[in-house]
């Protein structure tokens, strides 16, 4: 299993995707069925106790309690927000946190993940990449995140709160962490799991092109690109993965994963974040539109939210209103994110995983589009 946590050598159950559980039971004789009714109590009904699953016999509860664990990050604290939104502090095996986010929107229940601890990449503008890179998050801790919001918030009877999306716009390169990812992923896909629509699942990218290809491959979900600058000079100081893969390799591979759909209706998200002064004026804008002409997208324009020491500043409302006019003229489909969740600080780039020897670090979370 790939880099899955074994604690006191037993498996963390929340590790496996279904086909690895079913290949788990096949290896101990058991039927490969076994692995959707545990799947089934896993995330269904979220339970995290083995005596739970009583559809089970007691001979095959008993082997599994031997050989494994049901563990998801700890839930240290969980704040609501008077708008709904619900933010969760988790704590890590190994100490280190990661939060996450709620954010319900009419009858839509997004649900931002993290991927890693850190970040690898050093975008500037990103107060993640300031505490450099600890380590990737097992599927445990992924898929966990998403075991721990729906836990909390199942029992509620109200509407709104449901998570029906789930973006990998948390701490992390999810490509960079790519086969933990995708095993995440497939249980959010799979109806024996969360049985989300793979549209309503997205990734974000900075852009790593070889791995843009082969998830094509291996899943179809919602791609977010985060793109930031309308040519390469500009985006290599934003996002400094662009000297590696410049812009118009990776708008290609964005255009191959579109290709490789079986629907021609999908369109790649474009995200840009709104730095005053640095990419906000008209000309970017004609630019930005001029490079995504043919590019079958959205386009996401997040204001940008300063911390502590950036040199970065939030582009006006009259500006960010300017370029997206130019935008939309020009005939992209464009939209403003807005931002939820304020008196909790679950707002842009307000979220803070702590981390171990570390004390603060700040992450960015989905924001709903207007
Ligand atoms: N590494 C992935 C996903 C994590 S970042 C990616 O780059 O897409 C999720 C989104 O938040 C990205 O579009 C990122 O560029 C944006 N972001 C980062 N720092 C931000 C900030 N200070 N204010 C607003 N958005 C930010």
């Amino acid at each position: 299993m790939n880099t899955a946590q074994t604690i006191q050598n037993k498996v963390n159950l929340l590790d496996f995707s279904r086909e690895k559980l079913a290949s788990f039971f096949k290896e101990r004789g058991e039927k490969p069925f076994r692995a959707n009714q545990v799947i089934k109590w896993l995330h269904q009904m979220c339970v995290d106790d083995l005596t739970d699953m009583t559809n089970l016999s007691k001979t095959l509860r008993e082997t599994l309690a031997e050989h494994c664990v049901i563990k998801a990050p700890e839930v240290i604290t969980e704040q609501a927000s008077s708008d709904g939104t619900h933010k969760w502090l988790l704590r890590l095996d190994d100490g280190n946190c990661i939060e996450t986010v709620f954010i319900p929107e009419g009858d839509r229940g997004t649900l931002c993940v993290s991927s890693q601890v850190g970040c690898a990449l050093d975008c500037t503008f990103c107060s993640t990449a300031r505490q450099g890179f600890s380590r990737n998050l097992t599927v445990a801790e992924i898929i966990g995140q998403l075991w721990a919001a729906k836990r909390t918030l199942q029992p509620d009877p109200k509407a709104n709160r449901v998570i029906s999306n789930v973006v990998m716009m948390g701490m992390g390169e999810p490509m960079l962490n790519f086969e933990n990812v995708i095993d995440a992923m497939h249980l959010m896909l799979d109806d024996n799991a969360y049985g989300l629509s793979k549209r309503r699942v997205t990734l974000s990218t900075s852009g790593v092109v070889p791995a843009i290809d082969k998830l094509a491959d291996r899943l179809n979900v919602a791609l977010a690109l985060s793109l930031h600058a309308p040519n390469d000079e500009l985006r290599d100081q934003l996002v400094p993965l662009n000297k590696k893969y410049p812009i118009k390799e990776v708008l290609a591979a964005c255009q191959r994963y579109l290709d490789k759909l079986d629907s021609v209706r999908e369109k790649i998200t474009i995200e840009y974040v709104l730095l005053a002064g640095v990419n906000d004026s008209d000309k970017h804008a004609h630019e930005l539109a001029q490079l995504l002409k043919d590019l079958p997208c959205k386009i996401n324009l997040i204001p940008f939210n300063p911390f502590p020491k950036t040199k970065y500043q939030t582009s006006s409302n009259n500006r960010t209103h300017r370029f997206k006019d130019i935008l939309i003229e020009n005939g992209c489909v464009t939209t403003r994110r807005k931002t939820r969740g304020e008196d909790i600080d679950a707002a842009y780039g307000q979220l803070a995983g702590k981390f171990k020897d570390r004390s603060r670090r700040e992450i960015h979370f989905a924001r709903i589009e207007e």
